[in-house]
């Protein structure tokens, strides 16, 4: 499947913050939505079941199979993937475009398969690899949330020393030891992306 193009005008405010799991994209996303409101923050589906606390329409819209179908038959999505071998999530293209045609930077948190399809679709996305200090340190992380089981904290490993091949495809890296500083590194990113894009 093929993302579809969109307003070239439009492509530098598009931000993609992707990299492995347990990073903390999450928490770093979370943090630039509650600090910073002048950046569209996008919602993505998913088949996958909602985790205790997680509000639908507000963490991810939670579809079935059948509902998740329907929307890529429809072209609904910018992009999407089969994430840890299991669910799959994907990005609603509508509220991306109504966000860029009022002018807004949009932030997408989103897989490493993700962010390749965006790119090929839009090349003057700005693509971020979010980087964990050491390995050592993702794989505390990862066990420290303790949100997987055993067996799914190995799968995403595995998956992990592969994703971290990918960072040299991306635009900018940031490395995860600070949220609030990795936040303000992305924000600033996106800041210097919207001057270029108004001022070349
Ligand atoms: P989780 O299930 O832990 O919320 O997310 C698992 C993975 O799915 C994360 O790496 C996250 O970045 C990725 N993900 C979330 N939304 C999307 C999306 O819309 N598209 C893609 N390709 N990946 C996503």
């Amino acid at each position: 499947h093929r993302a579809p193009t969109i307003d070239e005008s439009a492509l530098s405010r598009l931000v993609v913050l992707a990299g492995p799991t347990a990073v903390g994209k999450g928490t770093v996303s979370t943090f630039i939505r509650e600090n910073h409101p002048e950046v569209c923050l996008s919602v993505s589906a998913t088949t996958r079941a909602p985790r205790p606390g997680e509000v639908d329409g507000v963490s991810y819209y939670f579809l079935d199979d059948a509902e998740f179908d329907r929307m890529i038959a429809d072209g609904e999505f910018l992009e999407w993937a089969v994430v840890h071998n299991k669910s799959r999530y994907g990005t609603p293209r509508p509220p991306i475009d109504r966000a860029l045609a009022e002018g807004k930077s949009v932030l997408l948190e989103i897989d490493i398969q993700g962010a390749r399809q965006v790119k090929e679709a839009m090349p003057e996305a700005t693509l971020v690899f979010l980087l964990p200090p050491s390995w050592d340190e993702l794989v505390r992380r990862l066990i420290g949330r303790g949100t997987e089981s055993a067996e799914e904290q190995e799968r995403r490993l595995s998956t992990a020393r592969v994703e971290l091949a990918a960072q040299s495809e991306f635009d900018h890296r940031v490395v995860n030891s600070d949220v609030e500083a990795a936040a303000r590194e992305v924000v600033e990113l996106m800041r210097i992306q919207k001057a270029i894009d108004l001022h070349g």
